[in-house]
């Protein structure tokens, strides 16, 4: 070999070694990089098992507050309307206690005019006894004299004996008079006194009366201070649900920050994924029937108002779920709440999310395109019957689905 053409060798052998170790150490780097990925998803993974699994203890614990409150507040209702139907018996008896005011009034007023009666009566007969007493006292007083007064006046014998005969018939008359004026009297009296027994039974009966409503006050004041103590429970409970709904948001978001971060650590694997903007396809293909949409919702149970992150398609168990666009999947996996889930990441920060399969048949790193089966319909997870949950997320939070898909 001649000079230049050593230097040439020379020079070409120089370059393979460099580019050999260039190679070489650029594979290393990215191995390197990969395994630390790997692990650090690892990491992140278990740490969402422990976020879910706290999650899920803070969720059972919520419930069984929740079942507390739900009693305490049936107890509160029950009294309420026990206290209502007491509040009803007392003014039933207000009411009989006016009308028995009413009839005791009533009854004053008779006893009065019945003691004017009386006294009318009881003059009547002093009256006529002292009439009588007066007539008495002047026969008397005129004697002998007033019998021969009236012989001498009287035409005959038989006129002077029924003269006699009238005087005897003037008292009589008077002193009968006086018995009919006793006998007034005497009605009158027992008329008084029977209205005043009356009047005692009457109030006999209103001081019974007064005494219920007394007891029947006393009974609504325990209630209202038992109904009291119940809301004071109750706002407690309240205080407790809030604490424990405040934990679980937490860990809701620290859930959804580890799986952004798994997802960008992910996007670090694949490399950098970018959405075109094209229309998803239907995922559950010909159901398109939605029993929840996206959206605030009253829970059926708790009676709060909640956010239902996806639309829920209903379908029969086993129907096929359809990718929605192209992408790679970054979870299918399961998990109590959402039971077996795929993730997929569409690039650009959007991801499709598909909850409560039946059967998962895509893996994570799994490339898919626009409407390839990934799983089958199913219930598993929290969830009361077959169908498909569809989340669209786009920079970690959801969005409305109804952007990207539309009824076929
Ligand atoms: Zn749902």
């Amino acid at each position: 070999m001649n000079r230049r053409v050593k230097i040439v060798v020379k020079g070409i052998l120089v370059c393979l070694v460099f580019l050999a170790v260039v190679f070489v150490s650029d594979r290393e780097v990215s191995a390197n990089r990969i395994s630390e990925l790997e692990a650090s998803i690892q990491a992140k993974e278990a740490e969402i098992d422990a976020a879910e699994k706290e999650k899920k203890e803070l969720t059972a614990g919520l419930t069984n507050v929740e079942k507390v409150k739900k009693e305490l507040e049936k107890s509160k209702a029950n009294l309420t309307a026990y206290v209502q139907e007491l509040d009803k018996t007392v003014t039933d008896i207000q009411t009989k206690i006016e009308t028995l005011t009413g009839q005791i009034a009533e009854k004053e007023a008779e006893i009065e005019r019945t003691k004017l009666e009386l006294a009318e009566a009881e003059q009547d007969e002093a009256d006529q006894y002292a009439a009588m007493q007066n007539r008495m006292q002047s026969l008397y007083e005129q004697g002998d004299t007033y019998y021969l007064e009236l012989l001498s006046e009287s035409g005959s014998f038989a006129d002077f004996l029924n003269k006699l005969d009238y005087i005897e018939q003037l008292s009589q008359y008077d002193n009968n008079l006086l018995i009919e004026y006793q006998g007034v009297v005497e009605y009158v009296s027992l008329c008084k006194a029977k209205l005043e027994v009356e009047q005692e039974v009457l109030n006999e009966t209103k001081a019974a009366a007064e005494a219920e409503q007394r007891a029947m006050e006393e009974l609504i004041k325990e209630k209202e201070a038992e109904i009291f103590a119940f809301e004071n429970d109750i706002a407690k409970k309240e205080e407790i649900i809030a604490a424990y709904e405040a934990e679980i948001a937490e860990q809701t978001s620290v859930i959804e920050a580890l799986e952004a971060a798994v997802a960008a650590d992910r996007a670090d694997l694949w490399g950098e994924r970018v959405y075109n903007g094209g229309m998803f396809c239907w995922p559950a293909p010909s159901y398109t029937r939605i029993s929840d949409d996206y959206g605030y919702r009253n829970h059926p149970i708790l009676n709060v108002q909640q956010f239902h992150t996806g639309v829920d398609m209903a379908a029969p168990g086993g129907t096929p779920i359809l990718a929605a666009y192209d992408g790679a999947v970054v979870q299918a996996a399961y998990n109590s709440s959402m039971g077996n889930y795929v993730m997929i990441d569409h690039g650009s920060g959007l991801y499709t999310i598909y909850m409560h399969a039946q059967k998962l048949m895509v893996s994570a790193g799994d490339e898919v395109s626009r409407g390839e089966q990934i799983a089958t319909v199913g219930t598993t997870g929290r969830s009361t019957g077959n169908h498909l949950h569809f989340s669209v997320r786009l920079n970690g939070s959801y969005v409305s689905p109804w952007g990207y898909i539309s009824k076929p």
